[in-house]
C-alpha cells in the first residue's frame, strides 16, 4: 500500500514533524494508525477550485495520484491516522466514540499555515463501533457545501476541498452510495478529545500531555499565563462565544452540538442535520432527530455553555480548583452578549453609540419578536432592511410588505428611523454596510437537496455551481434569483436527520 511516489510529495508538502505525529509517539491512546479501506472506481464529485488554489494545490488537484491518495486507496509513508475522542451526546455522557469514520491523512505545510488533511468516511477504525466507517454521498455533499457557505459567510470552519464518490453501496435507511469529503483545518481537536483522557487515563499525564501539546500549539498566550490550563480554557470559551454570535446571526442551526462536535479551535465542526432559518421561529429544530429540542437554534448559545462545563470537568485534574475552572468560563456570556449584541447591531446597520446599547438590544429583540410572529423569512427579512428608507415618506414596503401585522412593523419601524437619524452617513452608504453582513445567500436545505438529487442522476455541475455562488454570499449577484427566494413549498417537508 506504501507508495511514496515523488508527485505525491510534491504539492501538499507533507510535514514529517506533524504534532499528531509527535503526540501519537508521546500519548499512545491519542491516535492509531488506521490504513483506509480501499473505495471501489473512486471518480471526482466535487474539486473546490478556489480552496486548491489557496494552498497551491490546483494542479496536484488534477492528478489521479490525487484522486489515489483521497479516495483511500493509497497511503502516504506515514498514517494515517484514527484519533480518539469521547463525548456527551444529549447531554448524557456516552463514552468513545470516535474517530469512527475519518482518518487523518497527514499535516501539510500550506501558505496558511500547518493544515490536517482529513477524509470522512474512508472504512472503519478500532472506534467505528458498530458502524461500517463509510459516509453516505447525500449527506458529504451536504457538508461539502456547508463548509463552503460558512467560509463564504466569514464564520470559522473546517473547510471542504473534495468529493469523491464510489458505486460502493451503502446501507442507512436505504441503500446509497460511499463518499468521502477531504476536509481541511488547522486541527480537528474536539472537547471530546480532553473528556476521553480524561475518563479513560489512569492518571492525568495523558491529559497533561494533550493540555501541554494544544498550549504549545494552538494557544501559546495561555502557555505565559500563570494558569496555563485555565488560561487554555478560557481561550477556548471566548473562542465559542464569537462562533456561537456568529452562528445565531447567520440563523445557522448546528443540529448535534455534542461535546464531540465541539471543535477547541472555535471551528464549526461535524455538518450532519444542520439548517438555515428559513421561516423565523426561534424553536426551530433542524434535526429531525432531536425531538426535544435539545439543539433548538435559540438554545445553542446556552448548549455551548453547557459544553463548555463539559471541557472544564475534563480540565479540572489540571486546574486543581473547580472554582478557578468555572472562573475560566465565566467570561463566555459576557463575551457571547457583547458579540451577540454587535452582531445585531451591524444587521441593522447602527453603529456603536454611547448611551444606546440598551436601546439597541430592545431594537433587536423587537424585531426578532415580530419577525417570529409573523414566521418572516431570516436571511430574505434582514437583507431587505437595507432598503429601509429613513426620510420623510419614504419607501419602505420591499421589508414591511414581509410582516403580517403592518400596524406593529410601523411602530417599529418609526424607532428604528428616529435611531437612524443618529447614524452618520447616507441611506446608500448604510445600505452598502448592512449588505456586507446580510447575506443575500445562505445553504437552504432545498438548494442542497436540489444538487443532491442532480448528483444522484449524474450531474455534479450543480454542487460547483452552488460552492461559487455560496462562496460571494453578500454579492448582490450571487447565484440566481430563485437562490436567493423564499424557499418552495416541498422544501418544507425536507427532514433531515443524524443518519449520515
Ligand atoms: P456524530 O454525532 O454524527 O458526529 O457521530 C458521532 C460519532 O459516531 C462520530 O464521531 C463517528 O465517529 C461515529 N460515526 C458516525 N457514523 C459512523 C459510521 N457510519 N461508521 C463509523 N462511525 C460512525
Ligand atoms: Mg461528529
Amino acid at each position: 500500500m506504501n507508495l511514496a511516489t515523488p508527485d505525491l510529495r510534491a504539492a501538499p508538502a507533507w510535514r514529517s514533524d506533524g504534532w499528531v505525529r509527535a503526540l501519537a509517539g508521546a500519548l499512545p491512546g491519542l491516535a492509531t494508525v488506521q490504513a483506509p479501506q480501499p473505495l471501489p472506481a473512486p471518480h471526482w464529485v466535487a474539486r473546490n477550485a478556489a480552496l486548491a488554489a489557496e494552498l497551491g494545490w490546483s494542479d496536484w488537484l488534477d492528478s489521479d495520484a490525487a484522486l489515489a491518495l483521497l479516495a483511500g486507496n493509497r497511503v502516504l509513508p506515514e498514517g494515517p491516522w484514527a484519533t480518539a475522542y469521547s463525548g456527551h451526546q444529549f447531554g448524557v455522557w456516552a463514552g468513545p466514540l470516535g474517530d469512527g469514520r475519518a482518518l487523518l491523512l497527514g499535516e501539510a505545510a500550506t501558505p496558511q499555515g500547518a493544515l490536517e488533511v482529513q477524509l470522512k468516511g474512508a472504512g472503519p477504525t478500532p472506534y467505528s463501533r458498530r458502524g461500517d466507517g463509510r459516509a453516505v454521498l447525500r449527506s458529504s455533499i451536504r457538508e461539502y457545501l456547508c463548509s463552503e457557505a460558512m467560509h463564504g459567510l466569514g464564520i470559522p470552519t473546517t473547510r471542504a476541498l473534495a468529493l469523491v464518490g464510489s458505486p460502493l453501496p451503502v446501507r442507512r435507511e436505504t441503500v446509497e452510495t460511499a463518499a468521502v469529503v477531504v476536509r481541511i483545518a488547522p486541527s480537528f481537536l474536539r472537547f471530546g478529545h480532553f473528556e476521553h483522557f480524561a475518563h479513560t487515563a489512569e492518571d492525568t499525564e495523558a491529559l497533561r500531555h494533550l493540555a501541554d501539546a494544544t498550549i504549545a500549539r494552538y494557544f501559546p498566550a495561555a502557555g505565559d499565563s500563570a494558569q496555563p490550563y485555565a488560561a487554555l480554557l478560557q481561550a477556548v470559551a471566548l473562542r465559542t462565544a464569537a462562533l456561537m454570535a456568529q452562528w445565531q446571526a447567520a440563523g445557522f442551526c448546528h443540529g448535534v452540538m455534542n461535546t464531540d462536535n465541539m471543535s477547541v479551535l472555535g471551528l464549526t465542526l461535524d455538518y450532519g442535520p444542520f439548517g438555515f432559518l428559513d421561516a423565523f421561529d426561534p424553536g426551530h429544530i433542524c434535526n429531525h432527530t432531536d425531538q426535544g429540542g435539545r439543539y433548538a437554534w435559540s438554545r445553542q448559545p446556552q448548549v455551548a455553555f453547557w459544553n463548555l462545563h463539559a471541557l472544564a470537568r475534563a480540565l479540572l485534574p489540571l486546574i486543581g480548583d473547580g472554582d478557578a475552572a468555572l472562573a475560566a468560563i465565566e467570561p463566555y456570556k459576557a463575551a457571547f452578549a457583547d458579540a451577540m449584541l454587535a452582531a445585531w447591531r451591524a444587521k441593522l446597520g447602527l453603529r456603536e453609540l454611547d448611551g444606546q446599547h440598551e436601546a439597541d438590544r430592545a431594537l433587536g429583540d423587537d424585531l426578532l419578536r415580530l419577525m417570529a410572529q409573523d414566521r418572516c423569512d431570516f436571511t430574505i427579512t434582514f437583507r431587505r432592511l437595507a432598503q429601509f428608507g429613513t426620510a420623510p415618506g419614504a419607501a419602505r414596503d420591499t421589508v414591511r410588505d414581509l410582516f403580517i401585522d403592518r400596524g406593529a412593523f410601523d411602530a417599529w419601524a418609526a424607532r428604528y428611523a428616529a435611531r437612524l437619524a443618529l447614524e452618520p452617513g447616507t441611506d446608500a452608504e448604510r445600505a452598502q454596510r448592512m449588505n456586507r453582513v446580510n447575506p443575500k445567500l445562505v445553504l437552504r436545505n432545498h438548494l442542497a437537496e436540489a444538487a443532491i438529487r442532480r448528483a444522484a442522476a449524474g450531474d455534479f455541475g450543480e454542487i460547483e455551481r452552488l460552492r461559487r455562488a455560496l462562496s460571494q454570499p453578500f454579492d448582490e449577484d450571487a447565484g440566481t434569483a430563485a437562490d436567493a427566494a423564499f424557499p418552495p413549498d416541498w422544501a418544507q417537508h425536507l427532514e433531515v436527520s443524524c443518519s449520515s
